[in-house]
């Protein structure tokens, strides 16, 4: 049973089931001279990233390995939707409220210069 890097992680392949390695694609921030690369720093990586299977050579994303099923699955996509509507709101009000407010100083210069002029 995985309990460190690969925690909870296990090929979804019913056939299969090897708790790794896994092949993941992850992200790193590397030092890269025109030779090459060098060192990288800490690898992330997320649910929605893909993984495969080095025991059969399943394919499929971080979050299929976490053994979720599908309803599970469907709920928590629909929390990230979710959330990613809640951020556009966010957006939305924030560019809102700085517009409103560009405006409001806007039509105060215009009418400071206005008031210069005549
Ligand atoms: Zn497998």
């Amino acid at each position: 049973m995985n309990t460190n890097c690969l925690k909870g992680m296990r090929c979804p392949n019913p056939t299969c089931n090897s708790e790794g390695p896994f092949s993941v694609v992850g992200t790193a921030a590397f030092v890269v001279y025109d030779e090459g690369t060098e060192s990288h720093g800490d690898v992330e990586w997320h649910d929605e990233d893909i993984c495969k299977c080095l025991s059969c050579d399943h394919m499929g994303t971080v979050l299929d390995y976490l053994g979720m099923t599908q309803g599970e699955q469907r709920r928590y996509h629909d929390h990230l939707v979710q959330r990613a509507f809640d951020d556009i709101d966010f957006m939305h009000e924030l560019v809102d409220s700085y517009m409103e407010k560009l405006t409001h100083e806007d039509y105060l210069d215009e009418f400071a210069e206005d008031d210069v002029i005549s």
